[in-house]
């Protein structure tokens, strides 16, 4: 059975979040998911540090993939300015071996949302961006009815441990947050 996730604009789009459609998004990503995604990997891109490199310096990348891996590279793309970019409603390559609650398998059981950072530490991450992240992140989830623990760090999920850095900012924090986010939208 498919599940292509052609929700995901719509719902960032009702939580009052800027959304660009990117061309044939709907149709973009592999078909064979098995079920519902079950939450959602947090990335940041290693793109290149602003200013230099603008606002969505990665967003081709993660659409169209990079030599030794296909795209999309996730369903959900993030700018600087917090706008949400939806690439995907299918399957796309962004978690790699992981695992988290049982889950063994990142692509097919939760969404990717990669994030336009440099992830060096240092490419600071703007309030407006890390708000839309919790806010979509939150959105996402509610429709998914997950709770904010499913909210994960690529970091978190990745196995074996340290292979990934990623995001670089704290998760506990975002995940409190997106907690009380969730909640204001009921539940
Ligand atoms: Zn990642």
């Amino acid at each position: 059975m498919s599940f292509r996730n052609t929700w995901i604009a719509d719902v960032l789009r009702a939580a009052g979040l800027p959304v660009v459609e990117e061309a044939g998004w709907k149709s973009a990503g592999r078909a064979e998911i098995r079920g519902p995604f079950q939450g959602v990997i947090l990335h940041h891109t290693a793109g290149p540090a602003a200013p230099k490199g603008g606002e969505t310096p990665s967003l081709n990348v993660i659409k169209n993939g990079r030599p030794g891996l296909n795209g999309p590279l996730s369903q959900c793309y993030l700018s600087r300015k917090g706008v949400w970019h939806v690439v995907a409603a299918g399957r796309t390559n962004h978690a790699g071996p992981g695992k988290f609650d049982g889950l063994t398998d990142g692509n097919d059981d939760f969404i990717g949302a990669e994030m336009e950072n440099a992830g060096d530490g240092k490419d600071p991450w703007p309030d407006v961006q890390l708000r839309s992240a919790v806010k979509g992140t939150a959105a996402l989830l509610h429709y998914l009815k997950q709770p904010a623990r499913r909210a994960i760090g690529h970091k978190e999920w990745a196995t074996p441990h340290g292979r990934k850095i990623d995001p670089s900012f704290e998760m506990e924090p975002f995940r409190v947050e997106v907690g009380a986010a969730i909640a204001a939208l009921g539940g």
